[in-house]
């Protein structure tokens, strides 16, 4: 689930695979190794910890090197330790792996493995992956990467060595993602593109189930047959600026900073001639009678957002989680399409979603903001976010670029289901307004409310409707990067039982764009502050109630996409609570930002 990095060429393989390492690290890890061929042995070095860690003890080390691979790797089997760390030697030495994913089948393997006398070294499920290629009889390196494809259920990006092929690299992936950097000293391989910004001109973004063999002069790719198949490279066309930090503190910063102009570029794509929703085919779009939108954590709360937009359309949407949708009963419903939603197009919950969704012979649509990725792929349709790199765990420009593409593709459908001229986008003007108002955003409020809940054990945020969505979006933030405790809660259903834990320590953030909701949440206030938790308002209408101890005042815009307004003030209160707590925004606990494993 974290990072891959591979080496091979002229330069030192040492300075490639640590430099690369720390461009992985934004997806979070607990622990990083490198391994480098140094006088035609394996050296392994490897270290819980960060990779600042790692750079330290391989100081004055691998002094020769050419040809290695590195990890960054996110604890799934086996806590973090040093031991648990890849890369992975086989028990005599002679193969080293490392592996993004989870080998399902570890336990059949590693006990069969164990019976003919193998002694493993950690308590991962990686570890198999070197000692099944050390056991294979296969007469070729090829075939016992081949064979190891076939042995292997589960997910993974693997980067292997062997003893004797100095300056070789074999890859396989099956579900995660795997990419090859071609340079002029040498070849890469990568987990993710980032790692490869002004290293390589070119990138191929490996095929399922491709084999990869890379030398220092060459790169061949292989079918799961081992035919021989062309590669196909890209232009790399991000640069080191769009990946930095720039002169912000945290990355998440310069993210939220970004939200305006990720709208903006987003509703430039859907108001192009030949923009994405364009793409499918009027047939499906007229008579369609059902829609699921499916996602994971912001991108379900994405999903939940555009919901509300599109029933106010008589378009009839469903949202669910891609980790429930799999496994939910099958409803053969007519005329259905289902849109799949995540930032980066590799969480292996929404393309499992998606793969059962195809089965079905459901239409598939995407919305990502990674053109490269595995969703892109397998999908039918795809609209794209144009919210740039984003590189803190915690998603914020990708989300309101998200609820901008699906604004317009629930518009696209309207139109089409009402036979109306659907050229360029309906919202483009209000949009642009949004965009000038969270410009010019005011976030002194947001700094003295960050100071109080910097203090909390917990906060509530709740709303009523479309504010519901934007509720669960604003609390999902605060507790990933903040650890601060937090719920969100339609506002109607506090009373039936969450008003149990409501108490002077509680701070309650109430979420308000919907004029005709308004009095009702009036009503939830009342009932919170009269059990003595402090109150927050954050709404466009005037206020005024000594049940309220604090108003966030929005901007006003159209109240059928205010959502976007009000998630912003959200996203920084996270940010700045995290801040004043002393964490690190960009690195929360336990957290990765691309979730490939299931
Ligand atoms: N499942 C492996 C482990 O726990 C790999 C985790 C990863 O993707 O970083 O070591």
């Amino acid at each position: 689930m974290c990072g891959i990095i591979g080496y091979v060429g002229t330069k030192s393989a040492k300075d490639e695979l640590l430099e690369g390492l720390k461009m992985l690290e934004y997806r979070g890890y607990d622990s990083a190794g490198v391994c480098c061929f140094e006088k035609g042995d394996f050296r392994v070095i490897k270290k819980k910890g960060k990779v600042d860690a790692l750079i330290e003890v391989c100081q004055g080390q691998l002094k020769d090197t050419h040809c290695g691979i590195g990890h960054t790797r996110w604890a799934t089997h086996g806590d973090p330790s040093d031991k648990n760390a890849h890369p992975f030697l086989s028990e005599n030495n002679s193969v080293a792996i490392v592996h993004n994913g989870i080998i399902e089948n570890f336990e059949a393997l590693k006990g069969g493995l164990q019976k003919q006398g193998v002694r493993f070294r950690s308590d991962t499920d990686s570890e198999v992956i070197a000692q099944l290629l050390q056991k294979s009889k296969c007469e070729s390196e090829l075939k016992k990467v081949q064979e190891l494809s076939n042995l292997l259920v589960g997910s993974y990006a693997i980067a292997i060595l062997f003893r004797g092929l100095e300056n070789q690299i074999f890859a396989i992936r099956k579900n995660s993602p795997l990419i090859v950097g071609k340079a002029k000293d040498g070849y890469y391989l990568a987990s993710d593109v980032n790692a490869l910004v002004d290293k390589t001109d070119e990138y191929h973004i490996m095929e399922e189930n491709e084999i990869i063999w890379i030398d220092s002069h060459d790169c061949y790719a292989f079918d799961k047959n081992l035919q021989a198949v062309e590669i196909n490279y890209h232009k790399m066309d991000l640069s080191k600026q769009d990946i930095s930090r720039g002169a912000f503190e945290h990355y998440m910063l310069k993210e939220i900073m970004q939200v305006p102009n990720a709208i903006k570029q987003t509703i430039k794509e859907c108001d192009a001639p030949h923009n994405p929703y364009m793409r499918i085919p009027r047939e499906i779009l007229k008579d369609l009678k059902h829609i699921t939108i499916i996602g994971c954590g912001t991108a379900f709360n994405a999903a939940m957002t555009a919901s509300h937009y599109a029933r106010e359309r008589d378009i009839i949407v469903d949202c669910a989680y891609a980790s429930e949708y799999r496994y939910q009963k099958y409803l053969n419903i007519e005329n259905e399409v289902c849109i799949f939603v995540s930032q980066s197009g590799e969480t292996a919950d929404t393309i499992e979603a998606l793969k059962i969704a195809k089965e079905h012979n459901i239409p598939t649509i995407v919305v990502t903001n990674v053109a490269s990725s595995t969703l892109n792929k397998l999908a039918d349709y795809i609209i794209p976010t144009k919210a740039g790199p984003e590189i803190a765990v915690a998603s914020t420009k990708a989300y309101s670029a998200q609820i901008t593409a699906l604004y317009g593709l629930m518009d696209y459908i309207y139109c089409i289901k009402h036979k109306l001229n659907c050229r360029s986008c309906i919202l483009k003007d209000k949009l642009a307004d949004v965009v000038d108002k969270l410009q010019n955003f005011n976030f002194t409020k947001i700094n003295k409310l960050a100071e109080i809940l910097k203090d909390s054990e917990r906060v509530f945020f709740i709303g009523r409707g479309v504010d519901y969505a934007t509720s669960q979006e604003a609390s999902l933030k605060l507790k990933e990067i903040s650890n601060i405790h937090s719920e969100s809660l339609f506002a109607g259903e506090l009373k039936h039982g969450t008003l149990a834990l409501i108490d002077e320590q509680t701070t309650v953030v109430v979420i308000a764009t919907q004029k005709h909701l308004f009095d009702k949440t009036m009503n939830s206030i009342y009932e919170i502050k009269a059990r003595g938790a402090r109150v927050v308002l954050v709404t466009q209408f005037k206020a005024d109630s000594d049940a309220i101890d604090m108003i966030v005042e929005l901007p006003c815009t159209d109240q059928a996409i205010m959502a976007e307004i009000a998630i912003y003030p959200m996203q920084m209160l996270a940010y700045k609570t995290a801040v004043l707590k002393g964490l690190d925004p960009d690195k929360p606990r336990n957290l990765a930002k691309s979730v490939t494993v299931e």
